[in-house]
Order: C-alpha cells, then structure tokens, then sequence
C-alpha cells in the first residue's frame, strides 16, 4: 500500500516539476491519479466523470497555458474546481419567514437527525439570539421522541411533546399553532426516518411539507454512507424541494467523498458539518478544507507547491551558464544549493504534508538528523571568509581549525564537507549545462 502511494506520489510531483508546459497527455495523467483518489474517496462514479470533465476543460483553457508554473496551476484547478463544487461561500440558515420559520429534517434513519436537530437548536439560540422549539414527528419510534426530549434540553430549546398514537401531520399543526401563541422565532421539526428509503415515509414527509411550509428543507446525510449517498440524495431531492445539507459524521476516517455526490446531485449547498457526538459538534461547512480531504493526498497540494517554488530555476541557469563558461563551482555555489534545499520548506516540514502511510515510512529516516546535517553544514561555510569559500583549496590544517572552532564543530566534520564539496565540484566538471539543469530539477523533485 504504501509502495504504491509512494511511487503514485513521486510520479505524480515529478510530472509536476518538471513540465514546462501542459499538454494534453501529461493532464490526462495526472488527471487520472485525481479520479482514482476520488473513487477512493467513494464519491459516486457520474459524480467523478462530470468533475474529471470539468477540470480538464478548465486545465487545457487558459487558466493554466498562460502560467508560469503549470504544475502548480493545474493542481490549483483541481482544488479550486472541487472546492468551488462543494460550495460557494457561507450559507447560514435561511430564517426569512413570518414566525416561527419552520425548518424540516429530512434523512435516513441514523443519520444524525435528531442529534443535529439538537445542534441546530443550539446554534440558532446562541449565533442568531432566537428563540427555538422543537418538535418530533417520529411516531413509530418512542425513544426517538424521548431523545429528542434529551437532547433539546442539552441545547437549552424547548420541545413539543407529541406521541406515537398521533399522526405526524397533527403534531405538526398543534407545534406549529404553539410556536406562533407563544412566539417562537424558530420550530424545528424531526421526522421519521426509515434504514432505507421507502414509499410511504416519502408520502409522508411530503406531506408534511406541504402543511408546515418550511423555510428550510435540510437534507440530513451520513458522511460514512460513501456510495449510497448520492441514491439517497436523489430520493430525497426528487420528493423534496431540499434547501440544504448537512453532512454528519465528518469526525469519522471516511474520506467524505459523499460531499462532492450529495452536493452535485441535490443542487444545493452543504450548510453545515457534524463533527462530533456532542451538541455542539456542529460546524459551517468548509469547502475548501474539505477538498484536501476527499483528494485524500494529504496535504499534497501544498507539497506540490512547495517542492516546484523550491526549485528557483533561475538560479539554476545562473549556475549552469557559470559553470558552462568555465567559471567553477565554488563554495558560494555548494552553499547556494544548501540554502535551496531549507528553502523548500525543510525537510520534516515537507514530510509532515504527506499521507501518512507515506510519511510513516519517510520516518525512519530520521529527518531531524538529515536536517542538522544540512545546518551543520551552512554553519560551517559561514565560518569561512570570502577568499576561503571562492578558493576552497587555500583551505589548509589551521584555517581547518579556524573554521570548526568558529562553526562550533570537530576538525573531521569539516573535513566531511569539503569532501562532499569535492565530490560535487568534480561532478559539475563532468556535466554539461543541460545535464546541470537536469540535476537541479531533479533535486527538486
Ligand atoms: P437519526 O436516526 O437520524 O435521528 O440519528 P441520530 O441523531 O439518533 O444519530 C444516530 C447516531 O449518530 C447517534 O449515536 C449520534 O450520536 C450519532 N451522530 C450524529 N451526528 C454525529 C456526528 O456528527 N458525529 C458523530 N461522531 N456521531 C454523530
């Protein structure tokens, strides 16, 4: 498992950094790694065909020809598109009603909807200063309306009662008679859910639809259901005209490609996530955050971008057309790529963006002591005049001496460095230009 995602990576970031320009052949590659992660991700597979469609339009258009960096852009493209799928910017619950605003929660059963009744309670008291009831029309369940009991007092509401010998419908016109004498902002309404969806719960819920006249129609879905999500969406949002989502569960490992399904199969936004059990586990969705997660690359968007903005390629040119001309490579040179490989970003820095599996292995590298490595050597050139660091072979027995006492290290760890200094000087003799180039992109990489 691991192996596979390493090579994936790597062959993903070098296609990356390395390309000068997108052509249609390299985007269709890294274009296939994007829908497997995302079938990965147990997004619906029409879902991922429309999206894969989408970005490639945008990655072949002008959006990434005309940039300087087309790696970086056309990873852009894939998260800014998924982004811009799930969401499009912060869409609070809709409250523009003649009290009280009717809000119905519609879902499966398990799906969270009681529980984020509650939280939603809890979120319209505090944020938006309303005054809330609730009201359960789950009459085939009677601990369902005992939970609702429960939990709305935890959120500081007040709850209806109603009872399984009631038919929905009339608990919905006495809550809703309540709410308006005793002037309530806000009534939220519970349903019944079934394990699956079934004809007579759809009746039902229609019907009280068309008697409650809600503000808000909020689509209450499982985050863990992967697949299954999208053909409870349709079968909801074909029955309902649906408002909102909100996604529960999202403190769970699923991957919460159920978003991206949900959210393209309804037509309308993802208003809230459920991250935990507790009441106030509720949260605005955040599409952009939420891409990373259903790419599931870690934080692999920042790694490409961090790995192509460390290369600085014009100072690579620099040092090829210098070493081309015969002009050497020094010391300033060695410290010149030194500093390039902190730039990226160091070391464990980068290990810290990938997937875990990946970085788990990374780990045993042991990147703290590769980064010392790299500082003790920084170090040390520091310690060197000018005349020493252009001439590395003025550098005898007591300028050594000098040198490490300054650096604060031993003789022999200067020693291994020139020796390293020499190792490289020698190669860069031996290499044309064009070869140099290649060594630098490859270092990046
Ligand atoms: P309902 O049948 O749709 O009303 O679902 P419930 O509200 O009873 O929730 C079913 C289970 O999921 C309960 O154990 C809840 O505590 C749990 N649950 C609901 N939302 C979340 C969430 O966002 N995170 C986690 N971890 N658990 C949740």
């Amino acid at each position: 498992m691991a192996s596979a995602l390493t090579d994936k990576l790597s062959r993903l970031v070098k296609t990356l950094s390395g390309q000068a320009r997108i052509t249609e052949s390299n985007v269709a590659d890294m274009l296939r790694e994007v829908r497997m992660a995302l079938l990965e991700a147990d997004v619906a597979l029409p879902v991922v065909r429309d999206f894969i469609a989408r970005v490639k339009e945008k990655a072949l258009g002008q959006e990434v020809m005309g940039s300087l960096k087309p790696g970086q852009a056309l990873v852009g493209v894939v998260n800014r598109e998924l982004a811009a799928t799930m969401g499009e910017g912060v869409s609070d619950i809709n409250l523009a009603a003649q009290p009280p605003a009717v809000i119905l929660m519609a879902g499966l059963q398990g799906a969270g909807k009681t529980t984020t009744t509650a939280k939603l309670a809890k979120h319209l008291i505090e944020k938006r200063k309303k005054k809330v009831l609730t009201v359960s029309g789950d009459v085939y369940r009677p601990a369902a309306i005992e939970q609702l009991k429960t939990v709305t007092a935890q959120a500081g509401a007040e709850w209806f009662p109603s009872t399984p010998d009631q038919k929905p419908i009339d608990i919905a016109r006495a809550a809703i008679d309540y709410a308006r004498k005793h002037f309530f902002d806000v009534l939220l309404v519970d349903t019944a859910g079934r394990l699956a969806i079934d004809e007579a719960l759809m009746t039902e819920i229609k019907a009280l639809h068309a008697e409650l006249k809600p503000v808000e129609t909020l689509f209450v879905v499982d985050a863990m259901q992967g697949q299954d999500a999208a053909n409870t969406a349709k079968a909801f949002s074909d029955a309902l005209p649906l408002t909102g989502i909100v996604l529960t569960k999202l403190d769970g490992d699923s991957r919460g490609g159920a978003a991206l399904s949900v959210r393209q199969i309804t037509g309308v936004p993802i208003k809230f996530a459920g991250t935990s059990e507790k009441i106030d586990g509720l949260e605005v969705f955040d599409a952009e955050r939420h891409a990373g997660r259903v790419l599931g690359m870690g934080d692999i968007v920042a790694l490409v971008e961090q790995v192509t903005a460390g290369v600085d390629m014009e100072a690579a040119q620099k040092l090829a057309a210098k070493v081309k001309s015969g002009g050497g490579f020094d010391l300033n040179d060695f410290l010149a790529q030194i500093q390039q490989m902190k730039q990226m970003g160091g070391l464990s820095s980068l290990m810290d963006k990938l997937p875990s599996q990946l970085s788990a292995k990374a780990g045993a590298m042991d990147m703290d002591k590769v980064e010392k490595d790299i500082g003790r050597k920084q170090g040390i050139i520091h310690s060197m005049t000018p005349k020493e660091r252009s001439k590395p072979e003025l550098i005898k027995a007591t300028r050594k001496r000098r040198i490490a006492a300054g650096a604060g290290v031993q003789v022999q760890d200067v020693n291994r460095m020139l020796k390293e200094f020499e190792q490289m000087q020698d190669m860069m003799k031996k290499m044309s230009g064009g070869g140099m180039m290649k060594m630098m992109k490859r270092m990046g990489a």
